[in-house]
């Protein structure tokens, strides 16, 4: 790895990818065909991104395999064969694997390696991108893939403290770690918490979940899939490679047009469990439209959902501490569980509420609450990240005059369909804040529709013998104006949790993700791009 280091350093290229995850390799494989000079940077050791970061026990996607893949090439739908409805880490990661193998792409990427600032030289119309490596490359189109949910959030200071072992579920080590017989704690019961502990609870010894919120999770109904049943949906690709591209959030499935307020409490309880049944997010975002922006309607809702959750705990106390009563379902991600719920049933598993009485800190043997020590040979931090901006925070990167990305958005987080951000010329920020992206999108459904957007923009640019493209401050005002009223007609405002950027003390209120739907989101994509970019600074 050294030695490739050494020969690039200093490299002037066409563009510099960050990122080997989805949105990373495709960008690096469209500006490849495009015929331009690309490199790509990530810090892991190899291709990936969030799968593989996030190795922790039972990390499994919560898309749909036939929706959760690329779509570019006929030749790679036609070979690949998914293993099941909801494939785990070590098959997607493997996924990623075989793309980067096939197109070729390893030999662009530059591994190990952070990028530790970039800064816009007006001069002469690029990108000065310097890593922890020592590099300092140039690059005419900066284009961040870096990840909407990359920078993992650590909310102790005294973590070092504890002499057990520790690890975030996003760092977790390639070596994995014995759990067997051992008293684990687990922090944290999102989306990735319940993950974690519905899959370990049965092989350790004793288990510790310390949760501050609870969550409404619905069963996930994974199966499967053999020669029949992938040969099924290889026969409706073409189909859902079109489809997913107008639905609410890239899914197969839609909101649905029926008004759950029109329904009898017998229909309304019918058209409940029928989505239930199916065992997907569809009961979230492919659901009533209502659920997001009635507050009847969302408590009703919250109420069938809460009492799916009764029925699982043999224990009423236990039970009602399990149950979301603080928020209204929905307004915040919902995981889905494999025998989450079950899981504290178990003899070995206790709930620790820190919801009233907060985790104080780490001791050398273990947590504390309170006065009370809890001794933990590991500690599991399933507490989440800096999401849509952290990644590009991170990166320390200076526009126009010399502006901080970072200072912006620690004020106020603005950017232009997400994509791009008033000041920065030519830096693309795919998977940035104010996109459908994670939140309200199947990822694989928005990094390639943003990708294909950030291509033909640097190809128009090409074709016209332009240097440099950002958003007019008008433009940028008009998006996160747009972006807020859509935001403010729901009922995810009030609910504190990353979507809104409550999880990082001090980070300004916002909804991260565009909730306006991703097919109208592409039209707004596409109409900046028929119009020939109207309302940007094309120089
Ligand atoms: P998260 O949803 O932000 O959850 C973090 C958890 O840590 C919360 O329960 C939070 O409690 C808790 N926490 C943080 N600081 C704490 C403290 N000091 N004391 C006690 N508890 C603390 O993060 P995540 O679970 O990693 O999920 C993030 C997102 O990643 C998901 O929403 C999803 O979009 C994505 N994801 C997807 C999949 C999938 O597709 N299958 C799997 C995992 C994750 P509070 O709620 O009280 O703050």
């Amino acid at each position: 790895m050294s030695n490739i280091t050494e020969t690039r350093q200093g490299a002037d290229y066409d563009a510099i990818v960050v990122g080997a995850g989805i949105a990373g390799l495709y960008q690096l494989y469209r500006l490849r065909e495009m015929g331009l000079k690309v490199l790509a940077l990530d810090a892991a050791s190899a291709v990936g991104g969030t799968w593989y970061w996030n190795r922790y026990p039972g990390a499994r996607v919560d898309s749909q395999s036939y929706v959760y893949q690329y779509w570019f090439s006929d030749e790679l739908l036609e070979e690949w064969d998914w293993s099941e409805r909801f494939p785990s880490q070590p098959e997607t990661e493997r996924y990623l694997n075989y793309v980067a193998d096939k197109f070729d792409l390893r030999k662009d990427i530059q591994f190990n390696t952070t990028v530790t600032s970039a800064h816009w030289d007006a001069e002469r119309s690029r990108w000065l991108i310097e890593t922890d490596q020592g590099d300092a490359f140039t690059a005419t189109y900066f284009a961040s893939c870096a990840g909407m949910l990359s920078a993992p959030v650590i909310p102790f200071t005294d973590h070092e403290t504890f002499k057990g072992q520790i690890a975030h579920t996003a760092r977790w080590p390639r070596e994995g770690i014995d759990l067997r017989g051992k008293r684990v704690g687990v922090i944290g019961t999102g989306a990735t918490g319940i993950q974690v502990i519905q899959t370990i609870a049965a092989q350790v010894g004793e288990l510790k979940v310390f949760q501050r919120t609870p969550q409404y999770a619905v069963p996930m109904r994974n199966e499967a899939y053999d020669d029949a049943a992938r040969n099924a949906w290889r026969a409706q690709y073409p189909r859902l490679r079109e489809s997913v591209q107008h639905t609410f959030v890239g899914f197969d499935f839609d909101l649905m047009t029926e008004s759950y307020l029109d329904l009898s409490p017998q229909e309304r309880l019918a058209a409940l469990e029928k989505l239930w049944a199916d065992g997907s997010l569809s009961f979230w975002v492919g659901g009533f439209a209502e659920l997001l922006d009635n507050e009847t309607v969302n408590a009703e809702i919250s109420e069938f959902t809460r009492a799916k959750i009764r029925a699982r705990i043999k224990d009423p106390v236990l039970a009602e501490k399990l149950v979301p009563k603080s928020f209204g379902f929905g307004t915040a991600r919902v995981p889905l569980e494999s025998g989450y719920y079950d899981v504290y049933n178990r003899d070995n598993v206790e709930l620790v509420d820190v919801s009233e009485t907060p985790i104080a800190g780490f001791t050398e043997n273990g947590l504390l609450v309170g006065e009370q020590e809890y001794p933990l040979d590991v500690v599991i931090l399933a507490t989440g990240f800096d999401a849509g901006t952290g990644a590009l925070s991170r990166m320390d990167i200076h526009g126009r005059d010399g502006r901080s990305l970072t200072e912006l958005w620690s004020k106020d987080i603005r950017s232009t369909l997400g994509l791009q951000v008033h000041g920065f010329p030519n830096l693309f920020t795919v998977a940035g804040p104010l996109a459908p992206s994670t939140a309200f999108c199947n990822m694989a459904t928005c990094l390639q529709q943003q990708v294909d957007w950030v291509t033909d923009c640097i190809a128009y640019l090409r074709e016209q013998g332009r240097n440099s493209i950002e958003p007019s401050s008008e433009k940028e005002a008009w998006w996160v104006q747009h972006h807020d009223e859509t935001a403010n007609e729901t009922l995810l405002m009030t609910t504190n949790s990353w979507y809104t950027g409550a999880n990082i003390e001090g980070k300004p209120r916002r909804l991260l993700s565009y909730i306006g739907g991703v097919g109208k989101y592409r039209e707004f994509c596409d109409e900046a791009k028929t119009s020939h970019y109207e309302g940007y600074i094309v120089a």
